[in-house]
Protein backbone atom coordinates (compact mmCIF):
# COMPACT_ATOMS: atom_id res chain seq x y z
CA UNK A 1 0.00 0.00 0.00
CA UNK A 2 1.20 3.42 -0.81
CA UNK A 3 0.03 7.13 -1.38
CA UNK A 4 1.17 6.91 -5.18
CA UNK A 5 -2.28 7.30 -6.82
CA UNK A 6 -3.59 8.76 -10.36
CA UNK A 7 -6.46 11.33 -10.20
CA UNK A 8 -7.50 12.36 -13.46
CA UNK A 9 -4.38 11.04 -15.42
CA UNK A 10 -2.01 12.92 -13.04
CA UNK A 11 0.14 11.58 -9.90
CA UNK A 12 -0.19 12.21 -7.03
CA UNK A 13 2.08 11.97 -4.24
CA UNK A 14 -0.34 12.10 -1.33
CA UNK A 15 -2.08 15.06 -2.26
CA UNK A 16 0.72 16.70 -4.42
CA UNK A 17 1.08 16.87 -7.85
CA UNK A 18 4.20 14.81 -8.62
CA UNK A 19 4.44 17.49 -12.19
CA UNK A 20 4.08 20.16 -9.54
CA UNK A 21 6.82 19.03 -7.35
CA UNK A 22 9.09 18.76 -10.94
CA UNK A 23 8.22 22.16 -11.67
CA UNK A 24 9.66 23.73 -8.61
CA UNK A 25 12.68 21.08 -7.97
CA UNK A 26 13.70 19.79 -11.01
CA UNK A 27 14.46 16.34 -11.71
CA UNK A 28 15.76 13.64 -11.34
CA UNK A 29 13.98 13.89 -8.05
CA UNK A 30 13.55 11.42 -5.34
CA UNK A 31 9.94 12.30 -3.92
CA UNK A 32 8.82 10.22 -0.74
CA UNK A 33 5.32 9.71 0.95
CA UNK A 34 5.77 10.73 4.92
CA UNK A 35 2.46 8.80 5.14
CA UNK A 36 3.56 5.51 3.47
CA UNK A 37 6.04 5.39 5.80
CA UNK A 38 4.23 5.71 8.56
CA UNK A 39 1.43 3.31 7.59
CA UNK A 40 4.12 0.57 7.22
CA UNK A 41 5.98 1.02 10.38
CA UNK A 42 2.06 1.02 12.13
CA UNK A 43 0.76 -2.47 10.32
CA UNK A 44 4.09 -3.92 11.45
CA UNK A 45 4.31 -2.92 15.55
CA UNK A 46 0.07 -3.62 15.41
CA UNK A 47 0.88 -7.20 13.49
CA UNK A 48 3.15 -8.02 16.54
CA UNK A 49 1.39 -6.20 19.19
CA UNK A 50 0.99 -9.39 20.92
CA UNK A 51 4.72 -10.18 22.22
CA UNK A 52 7.11 -7.69 23.02
CA UNK A 53 8.67 -6.55 20.28
CA UNK A 54 11.11 -3.58 18.80
CA UNK A 55 11.07 -2.66 15.22
CA UNK A 56 14.86 -2.07 14.32
CA UNK A 57 14.40 -0.21 10.86
CA UNK A 58 16.96 -0.59 8.73
CA UNK A 59 18.91 2.76 8.24
CA UNK A 60 20.92 1.49 4.87
CA UNK A 61 17.30 1.10 3.38
CA UNK A 62 16.89 4.83 3.20
CA UNK A 63 19.05 7.01 5.47
CA UNK A 64 17.49 10.99 5.56
CA UNK A 65 17.92 12.23 9.27
CA UNK A 66 14.31 13.79 8.49
CA UNK A 67 13.03 10.62 7.47
CA UNK A 68 14.98 8.82 10.73
CA UNK A 69 13.97 11.58 13.04
CA UNK A 70 9.87 11.01 12.40
CA UNK A 71 10.10 6.96 12.53
CA UNK A 72 11.89 7.70 16.12
CA UNK A 73 8.84 9.61 16.98
CA UNK A 74 6.68 6.64 16.10
CA UNK A 75 8.70 4.10 17.81
CA UNK A 76 10.71 3.00 16.20
CA UNK A 77 14.30 1.82 16.50
CA UNK A 78 17.26 1.68 14.01
CA UNK A 79 19.29 -1.14 12.98
CA UNK A 80 22.83 -0.08 11.93
CA UNK A 81 25.85 -1.46 10.10
CA UNK A 82 28.47 1.68 10.39
CA UNK A 83 29.42 4.18 12.69
CA UNK A 84 28.29 6.87 10.13
CA UNK A 85 25.04 5.47 10.39
CA UNK A 86 25.41 5.47 13.98
CA UNK A 87 25.78 9.48 13.78
CA UNK A 88 22.26 9.44 11.43
CA UNK A 89 21.04 8.02 13.95
CA UNK A 90 21.93 10.03 17.20
CA UNK A 91 21.52 13.43 14.87
CA UNK A 92 17.98 12.22 14.31
CA UNK A 93 17.38 12.16 18.38
CA UNK A 94 16.70 8.60 18.26
CA UNK A 95 16.52 6.41 21.28
CA UNK A 96 20.08 4.70 21.07
CA UNK A 97 18.97 1.59 23.35
CA UNK A 98 16.97 0.29 20.42
CA UNK A 99 19.91 0.60 17.74
CA UNK A 100 21.28 -2.90 16.97
CA UNK A 101 24.62 -2.79 14.74
CA UNK A 102 25.28 -5.34 12.52
CA UNK A 103 28.43 -5.94 10.25
CA UNK A 104 30.98 -8.00 9.34
CA UNK A 105 33.84 -5.81 9.85
CA UNK A 106 33.15 -3.28 12.35
CA UNK A 107 36.30 -1.08 12.69
CA UNK A 108 37.67 -0.86 16.86
CA UNK A 109 37.10 3.13 16.42
CA UNK A 110 33.10 2.25 15.31
CA UNK A 111 32.90 0.06 18.07
CA UNK A 112 33.57 2.13 21.22
CA UNK A 113 31.15 4.81 19.65
CA UNK A 114 28.74 2.38 19.77
CA UNK A 115 29.47 1.51 23.74
CA UNK A 116 29.37 5.18 24.26
CA UNK A 117 26.36 5.68 22.57
CA UNK A 118 24.67 3.09 24.91
CA UNK A 119 23.25 0.50 21.63
CA UNK A 120 21.00 -2.32 22.25
CA UNK A 121 22.55 -5.33 20.90
CA UNK A 122 25.71 -5.43 18.87
CA UNK A 123 25.06 -8.17 16.72
CA UNK A 124 28.21 -10.75 16.46
CA UNK A 125 29.31 -12.36 13.04
CA UNK A 126 32.73 -13.82 13.96
CA UNK A 127 34.54 -15.23 16.86
CA UNK A 128 37.59 -12.98 16.38
CA UNK A 129 34.95 -10.43 16.23
CA UNK A 130 33.55 -11.25 19.46
CA UNK A 131 36.37 -11.76 21.27
CA UNK A 132 37.42 -7.93 20.26
CA UNK A 133 34.47 -6.87 21.54
CA UNK A 134 35.25 -8.07 24.98
CA UNK A 135 38.75 -6.92 24.84
CA UNK A 136 37.96 -3.58 23.97
CA UNK A 137 34.85 -3.21 26.28
CA UNK A 138 37.26 -4.78 29.21
CA UNK A 139 40.13 -2.63 28.54
CA UNK A 140 38.44 0.92 27.29
CA UNK A 141 35.39 0.39 28.55
CA UNK A 142 35.20 -1.31 32.36
CA UNK A 143 32.26 0.29 33.20
CA UNK A 144 30.10 -0.50 30.75
CA UNK A 145 28.83 -4.00 29.88
CA UNK A 146 27.52 -4.59 26.66
CA UNK A 147 24.83 -6.50 25.03
CA UNK A 148 25.62 -8.80 22.48
CA UNK A 149 23.28 -10.94 20.08
CA UNK A 150 25.38 -13.95 18.19
CA UNK A 151 24.72 -14.02 14.46
CA UNK A 152 23.55 -17.16 12.94
CA UNK A 153 23.58 -18.68 9.93
CA UNK A 154 20.37 -21.31 10.02
CA UNK A 155 21.81 -22.08 6.23
CA UNK A 156 18.29 -21.24 4.37
CA UNK A 157 17.98 -19.93 1.41
CA UNK A 158 15.38 -16.83 0.96
CA UNK A 159 15.88 -18.08 -2.80
CA UNK A 160 16.11 -13.95 -3.46
CA UNK A 161 19.48 -13.03 -5.75
CA UNK A 162 22.70 -14.35 -4.90
CA UNK A 163 24.40 -10.77 -4.02
CA UNK A 164 21.04 -10.23 -1.37
CA UNK A 165 21.35 -13.66 0.09
CA UNK A 166 23.09 -13.74 3.61
CA UNK A 167 21.67 -16.57 5.44
CA UNK A 168 23.33 -19.62 4.11
CA UNK A 169 26.86 -21.94 4.49
CA UNK A 170 29.01 -19.67 1.88
CA UNK A 171 27.55 -16.68 2.63
CA UNK A 172 30.40 -14.08 4.73
CA UNK A 173 28.16 -13.58 7.24
CA UNK A 174 27.40 -14.73 10.98
CA UNK A 175 28.68 -18.30 12.18
CA UNK A 176 27.25 -21.73 11.34
CA UNK A 177 24.58 -22.16 13.42
CA UNK A 178 26.19 -25.78 14.65
CA UNK A 179 28.89 -23.86 15.91
CA UNK A 180 26.79 -21.48 17.73
CA UNK A 181 26.68 -23.81 21.33
CA UNK A 182 30.82 -23.62 21.17
CA UNK A 183 31.15 -20.14 20.64
CA UNK A 184 28.38 -19.76 23.79
CA UNK A 185 30.63 -22.27 25.48
CA UNK A 186 34.13 -20.31 24.62
CA UNK A 187 32.87 -16.58 25.20
CA UNK A 188 28.92 -16.78 27.19
CA UNK A 189 29.93 -16.61 30.33
CA UNK A 190 32.59 -13.26 29.79
CA UNK A 191 32.54 -10.12 32.43
CA UNK A 192 32.85 -7.74 29.63
CA UNK A 193 29.89 -8.30 27.19
CA UNK A 194 26.62 -9.89 28.17
CA UNK A 195 26.08 -12.30 24.94
CA UNK A 196 22.24 -12.93 25.60
CA UNK A 197 20.60 -13.08 22.15
CA UNK A 198 20.08 -14.71 18.71
CA UNK A 199 20.48 -12.91 15.65
CA UNK A 200 19.31 -13.98 11.80
CA UNK A 201 19.30 -12.38 8.85
CA UNK A 202 17.87 -14.14 5.41
CA UNK A 203 18.55 -11.72 2.89
CA UNK A 204 16.78 -9.35 1.09
CA UNK A 205 13.32 -9.27 -1.21
CA UNK A 206 11.96 -11.98 0.49
CA UNK A 207 9.01 -13.04 -1.43
CA UNK A 208 7.66 -16.03 0.86
CA UNK A 209 7.45 -16.46 4.63
CA UNK A 210 8.68 -19.98 4.75
CA UNK A 211 12.55 -19.53 4.79
CA UNK A 212 11.61 -17.49 8.31
CA UNK A 213 9.96 -20.45 9.83
CA UNK A 214 12.49 -22.84 8.75
CA UNK A 215 14.88 -20.33 10.28
CA UNK A 216 12.86 -19.94 13.80
CA UNK A 217 12.69 -23.98 14.14
CA UNK A 218 16.28 -23.94 13.97
CA UNK A 219 17.16 -20.92 16.07
CA UNK A 220 14.30 -22.08 18.64
CA UNK A 221 15.95 -25.18 19.18
CA UNK A 222 19.40 -23.74 19.25
CA UNK A 223 17.97 -20.92 22.30
CA UNK A 224 16.11 -24.33 23.71
CA UNK A 225 19.90 -25.93 23.73
CA UNK A 226 21.84 -22.62 24.95
CA UNK A 227 19.39 -22.52 27.99
CA UNK A 228 19.75 -25.94 28.96
CA UNK A 229 23.38 -25.13 28.48
CA UNK A 230 23.17 -22.65 31.41
CA UNK A 231 22.99 -18.95 29.58
CA UNK A 232 20.55 -16.65 29.28
CA UNK A 233 18.79 -15.91 26.14
CA UNK A 234 16.91 -12.89 26.53
CA UNK A 235 16.03 -11.72 22.78
CA UNK A 236 15.44 -13.05 19.30
CA UNK A 237 16.36 -10.88 16.12
CA UNK A 238 14.81 -11.92 13.34
CA UNK A 239 16.77 -9.74 11.08
CA UNK A 240 14.93 -7.97 7.73
CA UNK A 241 14.20 -8.58 4.41
CA UNK A 242 10.35 -9.14 4.58
CA UNK A 243 8.82 -8.81 1.15
CA UNK A 244 8.00 -5.51 -0.76
CA UNK A 245 5.71 -4.52 -3.58
CA UNK A 246 7.55 -4.13 -6.22
CA UNK A 247 4.65 -5.49 -8.10
CA UNK A 248 1.05 -4.72 -6.64
CA UNK A 249 0.04 -7.42 -3.90
CA UNK A 250 3.20 -9.43 -4.51
CA UNK A 251 4.52 -9.50 -1.16
CA UNK A 252 3.49 -11.56 2.33
CA UNK A 253 1.75 -8.54 4.32
CA UNK A 254 3.46 -7.93 7.57
CA UNK A 255 -0.18 -9.61 8.98
CA UNK A 256 0.94 -12.74 6.85
CA UNK A 257 4.28 -12.90 8.76
CA UNK A 258 3.50 -12.39 12.42
CA UNK A 259 0.39 -15.09 11.42
CA UNK A 260 3.42 -17.79 11.47
CA UNK A 261 5.94 -16.23 13.52
CA UNK A 262 3.97 -14.83 16.25
CA UNK A 263 3.00 -18.48 17.83
CA UNK A 264 6.50 -19.78 17.68
CA UNK A 265 8.00 -16.94 19.99
CA UNK A 266 4.74 -16.77 22.22
CA UNK A 267 5.75 -18.88 24.40
CA UNK A 268 9.52 -18.83 24.59
CA UNK A 269 9.70 -15.68 26.78
CA UNK A 270 12.10 -13.81 24.26
CA UNK A 271 11.92 -10.31 22.80
CA UNK A 272 11.53 -9.97 19.16
CA UNK A 273 13.50 -7.40 17.01
CA UNK A 274 13.12 -6.75 14.04
CA UNK A 275 15.14 -5.41 11.23
CA UNK A 276 12.67 -4.41 7.97
CA UNK A 277 14.20 -1.85 5.31
CA UNK A 278 12.88 -2.67 1.75
CA UNK A 279 9.57 -3.50 3.22
CA UNK A 280 9.29 -0.37 4.94
CA UNK A 281 10.74 2.26 2.72
CA UNK A 282 10.42 0.67 -0.84
CA UNK A 283 7.11 2.24 -1.75
CA UNK A 284 7.45 5.27 -0.15
CA UNK A 285 9.69 6.81 -2.67
CA UNK A 286 9.40 7.18 -6.65
CA UNK A 287 12.35 8.77 -8.42
CA UNK A 288 11.16 10.75 -11.30
CA UNK A 289 13.18 11.84 -14.50
CA UNK A 290 12.30 13.70 -17.66
CA UNK A 291 12.50 12.24 -20.82
CA UNK A 292 15.54 13.75 -22.81
CA UNK A 293 15.30 12.27 -25.98
CA UNK A 294 13.55 9.16 -28.50
CA UNK A 295 15.64 6.99 -30.76
CA UNK A 296 15.77 4.12 -32.64
CA UNK A 297 18.62 1.66 -32.96
CA UNK A 298 18.02 -0.91 -35.23
CA UNK A 299 14.73 -2.91 -34.23
CA UNK A 300 14.47 -1.10 -30.65
CA UNK A 301 13.24 1.76 -29.10
CA UNK A 302 14.69 3.52 -26.57
CA UNK A 303 13.66 6.61 -24.07
CA UNK A 304 16.60 8.03 -22.87
CA UNK A 305 15.80 10.16 -19.43
CA UNK A 306 17.63 12.34 -17.42
CA UNK A 307 18.59 9.86 -14.37
CA UNK A 308 21.14 6.82 -14.49
CA UNK A 309 22.47 4.36 -12.72
CA UNK A 310 24.09 6.96 -10.51
CA UNK A 311 20.81 7.72 -9.62
CA UNK A 312 19.29 4.29 -8.72
CA UNK A 313 21.91 1.63 -8.99
CA UNK A 314 19.04 -1.31 -8.59
CA UNK A 315 18.05 -2.45 -11.81
CA UNK A 316 21.77 -3.34 -13.24
CA UNK A 317 23.03 -4.51 -9.91
CA UNK A 318 19.85 -6.68 -8.60
CA UNK A 319 17.87 -7.26 -12.05
CA UNK A 320 15.21 -5.78 -9.96
CA UNK A 321 11.83 -4.56 -11.44
CA UNK A 322 10.67 -1.39 -10.94
CA UNK A 323 7.34 -0.16 -12.61
CA UNK A 324 7.60 2.73 -14.49
CA UNK A 325 4.94 5.12 -16.00
CA UNK A 326 4.36 8.72 -17.33
CA UNK A 327 3.41 10.98 -14.21
CA UNK A 328 0.61 12.59 -16.79
CA UNK A 329 -1.30 10.32 -18.77
CA UNK A 330 -4.54 10.33 -20.46
CA UNK A 331 -7.19 8.48 -18.63
CA UNK A 332 -6.90 5.43 -20.91
CA UNK A 333 -3.40 4.56 -19.78
CA UNK A 334 -4.35 5.03 -15.81
CA UNK A 335 -2.30 1.83 -14.58
CA UNK A 336 -4.97 -0.45 -12.50
CA UNK A 337 -2.04 -2.09 -10.89
CA UNK A 338 2.19 -2.15 -11.05
CA UNK A 339 2.67 -4.93 -13.34
CA UNK A 340 5.84 -6.45 -14.77
CA UNK A 341 3.43 -7.92 -17.65
CA UNK A 342 1.13 -4.58 -17.97
CA UNK A 343 0.30 -4.13 -21.31
CA UNK A 344 -2.48 -1.99 -22.15
CA UNK A 345 -4.07 -0.60 -25.58
CA UNK A 346 -1.47 2.12 -27.49
CA UNK A 347 1.56 0.71 -25.41
CA UNK A 348 4.60 0.30 -27.22
CA UNK A 349 8.23 -1.70 -26.05
CA UNK A 350 11.02 0.33 -25.28
CA UNK A 351 14.11 0.46 -23.19
CA UNK A 352 14.31 3.23 -20.76
CA UNK A 353 17.85 4.57 -20.62
CA UNK A 354 19.94 6.72 -19.08
CA UNK A 355 22.87 9.06 -20.31
CA UNK A 356 26.09 7.25 -18.78
CA UNK A 357 28.50 5.63 -21.38
CA UNK A 358 27.92 2.23 -20.15
CA UNK A 359 25.60 -0.80 -21.10
CA UNK A 360 24.21 -1.24 -17.13
CA UNK A 361 22.72 2.18 -17.51
CA UNK A 362 18.93 0.80 -17.61
CA UNK A 363 15.92 1.24 -15.61
CA UNK A 364 13.87 -0.97 -17.90
CA UNK A 365 14.43 -3.53 -21.19
CA UNK A 366 11.74 -4.29 -23.33
CA UNK A 367 9.14 -2.85 -20.96
CA UNK A 368 5.54 -1.75 -22.55
CA UNK A 369 4.76 1.88 -22.27
CA UNK A 370 2.18 4.69 -23.55
CA UNK A 371 3.94 6.84 -26.20
CA UNK A 372 6.36 9.59 -24.47
CA UNK A 373 7.77 12.11 -26.04
CA UNK A 374 10.46 15.25 -24.87
CA UNK A 375 10.06 16.86 -21.61
CA UNK A 376 7.44 14.02 -19.97
CA UNK A 377 7.85 13.07 -16.59
CA UNK A 378 8.49 9.21 -16.10
CA UNK A 379 8.08 7.68 -12.48
CA UNK A 380 10.11 5.10 -11.56
CA UNK A 381 8.12 3.56 -8.30
CA UNK A 382 9.15 1.49 -5.53
CA UNK A 383 12.28 3.46 -5.55
CA UNK A 384 12.24 4.29 -1.56
CA UNK A 385 15.19 1.64 -0.57
CA UNK A 386 18.37 1.36 -1.32
CA UNK A 387 17.48 3.74 -4.43
CA UNK A 388 19.19 7.35 -2.62
CA UNK A 389 21.45 5.64 -0.33
CA UNK A 390 23.21 3.83 -2.93
CA UNK A 391 23.50 7.07 -5.31
CA UNK A 392 26.74 8.01 -6.42
CA UNK A 393 28.17 11.20 -7.72
CA UNK A 394 29.60 8.59 -11.33
CA UNK A 395 30.21 10.76 -14.08
CA UNK A 396 30.14 14.15 -11.83
CA UNK A 397 26.61 13.75 -11.89
CA UNK A 398 25.24 15.63 -8.58
CA UNK A 399 23.16 13.45 -6.67
CA UNK A 400 19.42 14.39 -6.59
CA UNK A 401 17.30 15.83 -4.42
CA UNK A 402 15.13 14.18 -2.09
CA UNK A 403 11.44 15.64 -1.44
CA UNK A 404 9.15 14.85 1.50
CA UNK A 405 5.72 14.90 1.13
CA UNK A 406 3.15 15.13 3.99
CA UNK A 407 -0.20 15.71 3.41
CA UNK A 408 -0.92 18.58 1.02
CA UNK A 409 2.86 20.51 1.23
CA UNK A 410 5.67 19.49 0.20
CA UNK A 411 10.15 20.11 1.84
CA UNK A 412 13.40 19.11 0.18
CA UNK A 413 14.85 17.06 3.00
CA UNK A 414 18.06 17.40 1.03
CA UNK A 415 19.09 19.54 -1.90
CA UNK A 416 20.18 18.96 -5.17
CA UNK A 417 23.82 18.55 -5.43
CA UNK A 418 26.00 21.21 -6.96
CA UNK A 419 29.20 21.29 -8.93
CA UNK A 420 30.81 22.71 -5.51
CA UNK A 421 30.18 19.98 -4.12
CA UNK A 422 31.20 17.29 -6.34
CA UNK A 423 34.62 18.73 -6.01
CA UNK A 424 35.10 19.74 -2.17
CA UNK A 425 36.78 17.33 -0.84
CA UNK A 426 39.73 17.75 -3.13
CA UNK A 427 42.81 19.62 -2.77
CA UNK A 428 45.91 20.47 -4.87
CA UNK A 429 49.40 19.53 -3.44
CA UNK A 430 51.54 22.90 -2.07
C1 LIG B 1 20.21 -4.92 5.01
C2 LIG B 1 19.86 -5.52 6.31
C3 LIG B 1 18.54 -5.46 6.79
C4 LIG B 1 17.39 -4.89 5.98
O1 LIG B 1 17.08 -5.71 4.89
P1 LIG B 1 15.77 -5.41 4.02
O2 LIG B 1 15.82 -6.41 2.94
O3 LIG B 1 15.90 -4.03 3.50
O4 LIG B 1 14.59 -5.57 4.91
C5 LIG B 1 18.30 -5.96 8.05
N1 LIG B 1 19.29 -6.50 8.80
C6 LIG B 1 20.57 -6.57 8.37
C7 LIG B 1 21.60 -7.17 9.24
C8 LIG B 1 20.89 -6.09 7.11
O5 LIG B 1 22.15 -6.19 6.67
Amino acid sequence: MDYFKYKNGRLYAESVAVDDICEKVGTPVYIYSKATFLDHLHKIQKAYSSIPTTICYSVKACGNINILKFMAQNGSGFDIVSAGELYRVKQACADTSKVVFAGVGKTDQEIIQAIDAGIGYFNIESEEELQNLISIASSVKPDQKPKAALRVNPDVDPKTHTYTTTGKKESKFGVDIERARKVFAQFGKNNAVDLCAIHVHLGSAGKTVEPYIEALHKTNALIDQLRKDGFTIEALDLGGGYGADYETSTAPSPDDYARQIVPLIKDKGLKLILEPGASIAANTAILVTKVLYRKVGGEKKFVIVDAAMNDLIRPPLYGSFHFIWPANVDEKFVPEKRDSKLRLDGTEKVDVVGPICEGSDFFAKDRELPPVKRNDYLSIFTAGAYGFTMASNYNARTRPPEVLVDGDSFTVIRKRETYQDLIAQEKQPD
